[in-house]
């Protein structure tokens, strides 16, 4: 089965009892254990939870799928996998979520963590150590939109027998697979584009090893950032569309961008799919679009927040991935939670904006954007 048609059916034959096309909610906490025992407890185990992780995996062309709260949820959940002692090397502009959890959470574990950018694999060998046993890596990255290469990345972490993960948020399982490019482990926070419609939350973890999936199987139920069966069934409902609303999402992102980059109060634009991009060579081998996110450095740097607000159409919100097109000042708002010193280093600058493009008509996009830019 190609992507859109396991997007629609797989894990989703119609119920055996009543022929219900789409899967039933199954808001129970617990089964009766008279009559069987594959279902004993929802915090384990619940049918609407699974439909949702066969369909994940499917998309992920994956052996296993286990689904989360939050993105957070399976992102702390995989972090189990690590013990005192453990060394991390992560991509230096990952999620900001991410990046609290390691320095605020994992330092009081005893778990050290290297942060870098992943885009020189020189440096990413050299910060390698005897204990090193995770690299954790996002691609296009948030919020420059820099490109990694996952499959020379995963064949480092091999060599050095750390399990490799991949933060595969912003690409969607529709434009990029990174369990295929070598990777142990891919990490969504199902909140954006799975789900589609800035209505749920959610997570998941993907994976091919079977030794990884007994743990974190075990971990899924015994830490219990499970989702509701509801959101579970919000999220399936949304990946039904995520084929032909990515299809349009890029087309109308590929449009802004060539916009934003002739548009004289712009300075750069950060779009793998701009041809002079840094990341363009790499997104072309391992994506197959560039995506819908972009961001982009206004000249005019002091001002951004008040320019921010003079959009009528687009929402000046934080989140990604939704049919309603969201913007953003990371400095302020998503990356306030990194150092300033940081922020500066890794390039996140006053004058950054994040776009996540919508589903609305491009023109009428590039008109609100015209007026921010006014
Ligand atoms: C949003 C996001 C997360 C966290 O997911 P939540 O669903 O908000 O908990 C992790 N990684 C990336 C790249 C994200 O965009």
């Amino acid at each position: 089965m190609r992507f859109a048609t396991k997007a629609i059916h797989t894990g989703q034959e119609p119920e055996a009892r009543t022929g219900a096309v789409t899967p039933p909610i199954y808001m129970t906490s617990t089964y009766s254990q008279r009559d069987q025992k594959d279902f004993d407890y929802a915090r384990g185990v619940n049918p609407t939870r699974t439909a949702l992780e066969t369909n994940l995996a499917a998309l992920e062309d994956a052996k296993h799928a286990l689904a989360f709260s939050s993105g957070m949820g399976a992102i702390t959940t995989a972090l189990t996998l690590l013990k005192k002692g453990d060394h991390v090397v992560i991509s230096d502009d990952c999620y900001g979520g991410v990046y609290r959890i390691f320095t605020r959470f994992m330092s009081n574990y005893g778990i050290e963590t290297t942060f870098l950018d992943l885009r020189d694999l020189v440096d990413v060998e050299d910060a390698f150590r005897p204990e090193t046993k995770m690299l954790w890596m996002e691609s296009p990255t948030n919020p420059l939109m820099k490109v990694v290469d996952i499959r020379e990345l995963a064949v480092i972490a091999r060599a050095h027998d750390a399990i490799s993960v991949a933060d595969n948020t912003f690409a969607s399982p529709a434009l990029q697979n990174p369990l295929g490019l070598g990777t142990d482990l891919v990490v969504h926070s199902m909140t954006k584009y799975l789900g589609g419609h800035a209505d749920v939350l959610g997570g998941g973890l993907v994976m091919n090893r079977e030794d990884l999936h007994e743990k974190l199987k075990f971990a899924q139920n015994a830490l219990g950032a499970v989702p509701s069966p509801f959101d579970a069934w919000l999220v399936l409902r949304g990946i039904k569309t995520l084929p032909v609303r990515i299809e349009r999402q890029c087309d109308s992102a590929e449009k802004l961008a060539t916009f934003l980059h002739d548009h004289p109060a712009v300075g750069k634009v950060h779009y793998p799919g701009l041809p002079d991009d840094p990341g363009h060579a790499t997104a072309r081998k391992q994506m197959r679009r560039f995506g819908a996110m972009l961001s982009f450095e206004l000249k005019d740097a002091a001002h951004a927040v008040d320019r921010l607000r003079r959009v009528k159409l687009i929402t000046m919100a934080e989140s990604l991935g939704g049919v309603e097109s969201l913007i953003e000042h990371p400095d302020s708002m998503t990356h306030q939670s990194v150092p300033k010193d940081q922020r500066l280093k890794q390039g996140i600058t006053e004058g950054l904006v994040r776009f996540s493009v919508g589903l609305e008509d491009v023109d009428d996009l590039r008109e609100d954007l015209d007026r921010v830019l006014a």
